[in-house]
C-alpha cells in the first residue's frame, strides 16, 4: 500500500514514547552495522516465531496493524503469528482516544506479566500517521531504539523550547530527555551511520532545532531500516533456507 507523505510534526510524534526504558543497562559489545540504532541485548533469538496478540481492536484495526507490522517481515528471519488471545510474546492494545503510542524494547516484553500489554497504539489521527506509528513502535518491539538519539546524530536541539512544549502537553522534562534529547552512548548500542529518514526518527518542527530546519516525520521504513534490521536478523537466502522459510510461514498462516 502506498501512503501519502505528509509532513507531520509534534505534538503527535513527540508524544509517542518508548515505555520508560532504562538506558543504563550495560552492553558489552560495540558492533558496527548497516544503519540504525539497536539494543544488542534485547533482540529476539534468530528465527523466532513471535506470537503477537492484537487486543481491543476492531477487525479493520487488526488488518491495519498486521499490514504495517508485516512491512518489517520480509527483512528479517523472524515469523510473525497474529493471535486474538492475550498470551502473545508481544501484546498490542488499541487506544481510540489518543494519538500516543509506546512499546517495550525487544525482549523487554518478556518481563511484562501476561496479559498486560507490551505496546499501545493510539488510533487517533490521519491513517498515514497511524501506519507510521505502528511501524515505528514495532521497530521498538524488534529491539530498535530512536534514530534521533543515535550516538553520532548531528542535531542541535533548542532544549528549552522542547521542555516548554512538553510542559504545555502535560508531560515532563525527563520524558523529553529520555525520548528525544539524550544521545545513546556508543558502548551501549549497535549502530550504523545516522539515518534521518529512518522510521525510528521523529519528525521535528523548526522551533526545536537550532538551525531552524524542520525534519519531516518518516512515513515508512527507509532503505536503511530494511538493511539494518536484516543485519540484526539475517535471512538464509540459500535454496534450503528459502524453502524452510516458506514452509514455516505457510504453517503459521494455516
Ligand atoms: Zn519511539
Amino acid at each position: 500500500m502506498t501512503l501519502p507523505i505528509l509532513p507531520h510534526f509534534a505534538p503527535a510524534y513527540a508524544l509517542h514514547d518508548t515505555a520508560a526504558d532504562p538506558i543504563e543497562t550495560p552492553h558489552p559489545a560495540l558492533i558496527r552495522n548497516k544503519r540504525g540504532v539497536a539494543d544488542p541485548d534485547k533482540t529476539w533469538p534468530q528465527h523466532s516465531v513471535l506470537n503477537i496478540s492484537l487486543l481491543n481492536m476492531t477487525q479493520e484495526q487488526k488488518k491495519w496493524v498486521k499490514h504495517n507490522i508485516n512491512q518489517w517481515a520480509p527483512h528479517t528471519n523472524l515469523y510473525f503469528k497474529f493471535v486474538d488471545t492475550p498470551n502473545g510474546d508481544i501484546r498490542i492494545i488499541a487506544n481510540n482516544d489518543t494519538s500516543n503510542a509506546w512499546s517495550k524494547i525487544g525482549t523487554d516484553a518478556k518481563k511484562v506479566a501476561q496479559p498486560t500489554p507490551t505496546m499501545s497504539i493510539g488510533f487517533k489521527g490521519a491513517p498515514a500517521n497511524i501506519a507510521a506509528r505502528v511501524q515505528h513502535e514495532f521497530g521498538h518491539a524488534l529491539g530498535l531504539k530512536h534514530e534521533h538519539q543515535h550516538p553520532d546524530q548531528p542535531l542541535e536541539f533548542n532544549n528549552q523550547t522542547i521542555y516548554d512544549d512538553y510542559e504545555s502537553w502535560g508531560k515532563f522534562q525527563w520524558q523529553a530527555d529520555h525520548n528525544i534529547i539524550q544521545k545513546l552512548p556508543h558502548d551501549k548500542v549497535k549502530v550504523s551511520p545516522y539515518d534521518k529518514t529512518s522510521i525510528m526518527h521523529y519528525g521535528f518542527p523548526a522551533s526545536w532545532l537550532s538551525n531552524g530546519n524542520p525534519i519531516p516525520s518518516s512515513t515508512h521504513l527507509s532503505e536503511g531500516d530494511k538493511r539494518f534490521i536484516q543485519s540484526l536478523y539475517p535471512t538464509d537466502n540459500s535454496f534450503f533456507g528459502k524453502l524452510l522459510n516458506t514452509s514455516i510461514r505457510a504453517m503459521i498462516n494455516a
